[in-house]
């Protein structure tokens, strides 16, 4: 007998169609013999659809009840997927957050999974199927909160940690892990077999298919997870530790996200201190900076700080810049349509020439290169936003991805 979590999504509990049909997927589970913990999100749009009318009431709405709020939509797609299952002549049942409970810790909207009593399920497994609410918990003084959105993927990696389970099943409305996004690269094929890694760099760059802290926390604890499709029978995306993973290619995926901005402060004084004084107003803001480079300017005596960040926080970040009497500077310029293609793999790890190769390309393109940066596994480049699909394109090629 195996322990399974699956966890299916906002689309796949999306209509009573679709629960219908996910109610048979767990059939099929429970009736090979396995015992199944299923976690679920809101059907599709209903999580926004909540965030909405909380704004109709306020744009300060209290942050308690915001959790109160948005939480709901779980408890609806539970215990209709529970009652589909009981349809089945399958004994299962639904539990919420604090009937478990789920314990988390930290702030409102952004908590954290920190323990779940396992015993009542645990008993209730040997006969029936548990089905949870992902995205939430209850902090040990009773309050709700969520964990972010998209929380439910964390909701089932940290169930199969603490339930020992053998599988985590992510279930959704792609076949799995693509090498670029199949939307808008008809070439792009599915992965079989990816590491945490790979995946954590290609979900921070823009394949949205798990959410990244999820990711990292099966990459902690080592818990194997799948993402495959709730409507198809086609085999998923295995995710696990590098070892088990043949690195014959040295780019596994190309990535990219279409939301970043560029500023540049020029004529920085060159001291020590200096980039400090800049960014710490930024972190205090809660700004995200991405990509940071320093050259020399024009007068040689000085220096050019450009940086990336999200476009939605360019405004607020001008601002700060401009507020912050502890920087001299000659000025500040940004360019809001800038995109970051990035090329991910184990593989570059043991290729060499991999940076050259990718740099070629762009030039052979004409595309120019306005920020990079590196990790062992990854190469970024900050480009115009109007070159993003030709250089993912050529990128997906060049690399054998096609
Ligand atoms: N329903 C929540 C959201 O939309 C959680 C999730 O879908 O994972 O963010
Ligand atoms: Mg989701």
């Amino acid at each position: 007998m195996v322990k399974k979590v699956l966890k299916f999504g906002g689309t796949s509990v999306g209509s009573i169609e679709r629960i219908q049909h996910v109610a048979k997927i767990i059939k099929k589970e429970h009736d090979a013999g396995n015992q199944i913990i299923v976690v679920v999100s809101a059907m599709a749009g209903k999580t926004n659809e909540l965030i909405d009318l909380s704004k109709n009431i306020s744009k300060n709405f209290s942050k308690r009840e915001y959790d109160v709020l948005i939480s709901s939509g779980e408890q609806v797609s539970c215990a209709l997927l529970a009652g589909a299952l009981i349809n089945l002549n399958l004994k299962a049942k639904s539990w919420m957050n604090w009937q478990i409970p789920i314990l988390t810790e930290g702030e409102h909207s952004n908590a954290r999974i920190i323990n779940v009593n396992v015993e009542k399920i645990n008993k209730f497994l040997q006969e029936g199927i548990a089905i949870i609410p992902g995205f939430q918990g209850i902090t040990k003084n009773c309050d709700i909160t969520t964990i972010g959105r998209g929380g439910s993927d964390a909701t089932a990696v940290a169930f199969a940690k603490l339930f020992d389970a053998e599988k985590c099943e992510i279930y959704t409305d792609v076949d799995g892990v693509f090498s670029s996004d199949p939307k808008k690269i008809p070439v792009a094929k599915k992965i079989e077999k990816i590491s945490y890694e790979e995946m954590l760099e290609l979900s921070s760059v823009g394949a949205k298919v798990m959410q990244p802290s999820a990711v990292q926390t099966a990459m902690m604890y080592d818990i194997p997870l799948e993402v495959k499709s709730t409507f198809t029978d086609r085999k998923g995306t295995k995710i696990f530790d590098q070892e088990n993973i043949d690195y014959s290619k040295s780019v596994t995926g190309v990535a990219y996200s279409k939301d970043d901005a560029k500023i540049t402060l020029t004529q920085v004084e060159d001291k020590p201190g200096v980039a400090a004084n800049i960014f710490a107003p930024l972190n205090d803001a809660q700004i995200n900076v991405d990509m940071v480079i320093q050259n020399i300017s024009s007068d040689q005596k000085t220096t050019d700080i450009t940086f990336t960040i999200k476009r939605e926080d360019l405004s607020k970040t001008k601002e700060i810049l401009r507020k912050n009497r502890s920087i001299n500077y000659k000025e500040i310029t940004h360019n809001a349509k800038v995109s970051k293609v990035s090329i991910v793999g184990a593989g570059m790890v043991s290729t060499p020439g991999v940076t050259y190769k990718m740099f070629k390309a762009l030039a052979d393109e004409k595309i120019n290169i306005l920020a990079i940066s590196t990790s062992e596994i990854k190469i970024s480049v900050i480009i115009d936003e109007e070159n993003t699909l030709n250089a993912v394109r050529k990128l997906h090629t060049i690399f054998d991805l096609d």
